[in-house]
């Protein structure tokens, strides 16, 4: 079933037509004229001719529909997808020791990973673009292409980010907040560049590629450093009118509560997040020998101890888990989604004991006799981020495709 809904539109003009085709095609990844027209609300004159167009430019390829071909009665039916060598785009996950990119063809194929380790958090701007820029040709390399290749980049940064004025307001990647780091990325690279915090881009990565596929309203939560959340609805990223929407982690849950890293008492986060979890542990237990270890060694050290029965790094696992099912709670009964996905790397929903997570979480939702959301963990690396990344990167230019050709 195609993600539809969002494409409906009443009267738009040429460009805004263009760009529904585009954005329906790409989510289908192969669909009939026909069903263009059932899913945008477009007229089917309007689309054949548009999608004339776009096949004249190279933008959409037509591909035969194999079933229909093989049936005695009727035309075989002809169906449409983005060509993919129309344009190449790259995405880059900025993350706590690492820099990954992803390139993509214009259809969302992979065509190279690349992770640059090293990167170290709290960095200048122009150092941190030059990180990214090493790379990026690394990247570009890998997947046989020259860097002139690229149509534009999609980078995801920690943080708050309001993408509307371009201000980076605070992220742990970047010593010189607030600040315009979009700019500092525009004078680096050739290409237009897009700036958003990681976490909409996990989001339009599962949206695209995950198992937010096809489904209009669903909400992805991480916990990393942080707790992060996107939020998809009616089809669209949702950020808010400062760019500072679904900051899930300083929602409060506590009155007067921990200190959190953003200056703020009682947030969700300075509970579950892993440097939470060791902040607990550090005054609540001695684990002498793993004091000079990564964050995430430290973090299984005391899930271990936990497992064998340390009552009281259970104690702080079970009240990390049961403040963060009550802040799932609440997220369901505010948003009322079709599915939240519990998106990342790490071990910490391992660690958070997921059954009496979700318990709570049944506990504090609003029950009627319809199923309640579903709740799914998704494991990923910074490489989902990185393609989602690149799919922001998918989205300006179909805007800008769709644009291309607005005369009439
Ligand atoms: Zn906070």
């Amino acid at each position: 079933m195609i993600g539809s809904g969002s494409f409906k539109i009443q009267t738009m003009s040429k460009a805004g037509n263009r760009a529904a085709i585009l954005e329906c095609i790409s989510t289908a990844e192969e669909i009939a004229r026909v069903d263009i027209a059932q899913a945008t609300g477009i007229n089917a004159a309007t689309v054949t001719a548009l999608t004339s167009e776009l096949l004249d430019e190279g933008i959409v390829e037509a591909l035969m529909d194999e079933e229909k071909q093989n049936t005695k009665r009727g035309r075989p039916r002809v169906k449409l997808c983005l060509n993919p060598k129309a344009f190449n785009l790259a995405g880059a996950k900025i993350s706590e020791d690492a820099i990954t990119v992803a390139i993509i063809d214009f259809a969302g194929t992979l065509l190279s990973e690349h992770m640059q380790k090293g990167n170290s958090f709290a960095i200048p701007k122009h150092k941190l673009a030059a990180n990214l820029k090493k790379a990026i040709s690394v990247a570009v390399d890998k997947a046989g292409l020259h860097i002139d290749d690229i149509t534009a980049l999609g980078v995801g940064i920690p943080g708050y980010v309001d993408i509307a004025s371009e201000c980076v307001h605070w992220s742990p990647a970047l010593s010189d907040t607030p600040t315009n780091f979009v700019e500092t990325l525009r004078a680096t690279f050739d290409f237009p560049v897009m700036l958003d915090n990681d976490v909409n881009l996990a989001a339009l990565a599962e949206q695209r590629f995950g198992l937010g596929k096809g489904i209009s309203d669903f909400l992805v939560v991480t916990i990393e450093h942080g707790v992060g959340m996107g939020i998809v609805l009616n089809n669209n990223l949702f950020r808010g009118t400062r760019g500072l929407g679904g900051e899930f982690g300083h929602t409060k849950v506590q009155l007067n509560g921990a200190l959190c890293r953003c200056g703020q008492r009682g947030c969700l986060e300075a509970y579950v997040a892993d440097y939470a979890l060791l902040r607990e542990a550090d005054t609540a237990i001695k684990l002498q020998s793993a004091n000079n270890l990564p964050t995430a060694q430290r973090l299984e050290a005391l899930y271990l101890e936990a497992k064998s029965g340390n009552q009281a790094a259970l104690s702080i696992f079970e009240r990390a888990g049961k403040i963060f099912g009550m802040g799932l709670a609440n997220l369901v009964n505010i948003f009322d989604p079709s599915l939240i996905i519990f998106a990342g790397e790490r071990m910490q929903f391992d660690f958070l004991y997921e059954e009496d997570v979700l318990e709570e979480l049944r506990r504090n939702t609003l029950q009627i006799d319809r199923a309640p959301p579903k709740v799914q963990v998704h494991k990923w690396g910074d490489l989902l981020w990185a393609k989602g990344a690149a799919a922001w990167a998918t989205e300006y230019v179909i805007h800008q495709a769709a644009a291309k050709n607005n005369e009439s």
